[in-house]
């Protein structure tokens, strides 16, 4: 199994849970070339705004591996569920390369919201251990990889201090820094009233009839 650094693992009720930047830094290490996703299904009305999500992974031996994740009201919060395609494609990029590392154990962000926040995290939240202050590393191979060393923003690459990134995780499903966090939550918001509007006034020309 492959080893996954401490820094990237976040502990609750007595579990270790190893963290997405750590199976990929992990992977990383393992020789992982190519890593794509591609969307399955939109989420939508008519399959209960479920996202599926399909991942694959090439390493550099010529391995190949496919998983799919999903993301949807079911196993998300209601925050997240907004954001379903983002969380999918978390979830199947940490499913297939788990497989490809034999990590048998759940990545953090797959688990269901009401299980990160279980009895004895439910005041403080999980613990996650403290990055250590490390200079940002580009990692040379891997086209679509930005591999560095802690967590960092994924629009302006600013690095994130755990409990910020435990937050975004948490709410967004992907690592965000505290203004592009407010950013993405506008976004959100803006799209909610627009679906609403939209289904509004779908409901108004219904009545209409
Ligand atoms: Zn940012």
């Amino acid at each position: 199994m492959a080893t996954i650094d401490p820094q990237w693992i976040v502990s609750l009720k007595g579990k270790d849970y190893p963290t997405w930047p750590g199976i990929l830094d992990a992977a990383t290490k393992a020789g992982l070339r190519v890593l794509k996703t591609t969307l399955i299904q939109n989420p939508e009305g008519s399959n209960g705004n479920l996202a599926i999500v399909m991942a694959t992974a090439i390493f550099e031996d010529g391995r190949e591996f496919t998983d799919i994740g999903d993301a949807g009201p079911g196993n998300c919060s209601p925050q997240i569920a907004s954001a379903a395609c983002r969380m999918a494609s978390t979830r199947a990029k940490g499913r297939v390369l788990r497989d490809a590392l034999n990590i048998g154990q759940t990545m953090w962000e797959e688990l269901p919201d009401d299980e990160k926040m279980g009895a004895n995290g439910a005041a403080h939240g999980p613990r996650v251990v403290p990055a250590p202050a490390a200079e940002p590393k580009a990692a040379a191979k891997g086209a679509d990889l930005a591999v560095r060393h802690g967590p960092v923003c994924q629009i302006c690459s600013a690095p994130l201090p755990a409990n910020v990134y435990r937050l975004a995780m948490t709410e967004f499903g992907s690592g965000l820094c505290i203004e592009h966090g407010k950013e993405r939550r506008k976004q959100q918001r803006e799209q909610l009233y627009k679906e609403q509007d939209e289904r509004l006034a779908a409901e108004r020309e219904a009545a209409a009839v």
